[in-house]
């Protein structure tokens, strides 16, 4: 019913060329993958060229981020019209390290998913909570509290149109992979709480991905999760083979 997602933050790494031999070697890779969304995010800089590499191809183009204005004087700011213009269907918003290192708050995440829904990009709205955090046993609380910030006025049909990415600051880069039943157990909580927000069809349809250390060999068992609809990959999204192998995952039982 829900159509997965596998999405690749690329971060910042890649020049222009190291971008389009990676897409290359990718768009080559994922040819036959159907039933399957996959997204590529790399650096501002390489967005144009990889939007012409995968023209006609199964791969879709997104920002690590957007602003919010949609032109004037924010020098070092990019806005959702200008990454339609070059070729981006969607924007990952308030990834943990856009929190941790650059001062991104709820407030201003919900700011960022208004404006590229307006501008029609599908917004990818990172959550998750710190290590202190889940050994406080404040999980739920703190990803609630993001969920519901992040989401701050938007109706149904808005949040419609949104995939949420739960990845837990603590196995983003660390190579600790949240358990399948540590991850769903948020992903279920995070469904829970758009379906008070937005109702039953919503929070049916939403796509919800895990982040943190996905690999070739964990996404099968974290892809067999009831609510796990996908995931956010960096690390391993840096090499054609092993993002590939990710979205040609397979559920086991
Ligand atoms: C990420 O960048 O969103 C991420 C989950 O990174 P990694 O897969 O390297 O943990």
């Amino acid at each position: 019913m829900r159509t997965p997602v596998i999405a690749g933050n690329w971060k910042m790494h890649n020049t222009v060329e190291e971008s389009l031999a990676l897409v290359r070697g990718l768009k080559a890779l994922v040819a036959g993958a159907a039933g399957v969304e996959i997204i590529v995010a790399p650096v501002f800089t390489a967005l144009h060229a990889v939007a012409a590499e995968i023209t006609g191809s199964n791969i879709a183009l997104s920002s690590q981020n957007v602003f919010w204005e949609e032109k004037g004087a924010f020098t070092g700011e990019i806005a959702p019209g200008m990454l339609k213009d070059v070729g981006c269907t969607h924007a990952i918003i308030g990834h943990s390290e856009r929190r941790q290192y650059f001062g991104e708050t709820d407030e201003t995440v919900n700011r960022r998913v208004k404006a590229a829904l307006a501008a029609g990009l599908t917004p990818i709205m990172c959550v998750g909570e710190t290590l202190e955090e889940r050994e406080a046993g404040n999980t739920l609380a703190v990803v609630s509290r993001q969920v519901k910030g992040g989401l701050s006025g938007l109706g149904s049909a808005e949040i419609d149109k949104l995939i949420i990415a739960y990845e837990p600051v603590w196995a983003i880069g660390t190579g600790k992979t949240a358990t399948p039943e540590q991850a769903e157990e948020v992903h279920a909580d995070i469904r829970r709480l758009v379906n008070d927000i937005a109702g039953q069809d919503t929070a049916a349809g939403i796509r919800i991905l895990y982040g943190g250390s996905v690999k070739p060999d964990n996404v099968d068992v974290l892809m067999s999760q009831a609510d796990i609809d996908g995931a956010l990959v960096g690390g391993a999204a840096l090499k054609a083979d092993s993002f590939a192998r990710i979205v040609n995952f397979e559920t086991v039982e």
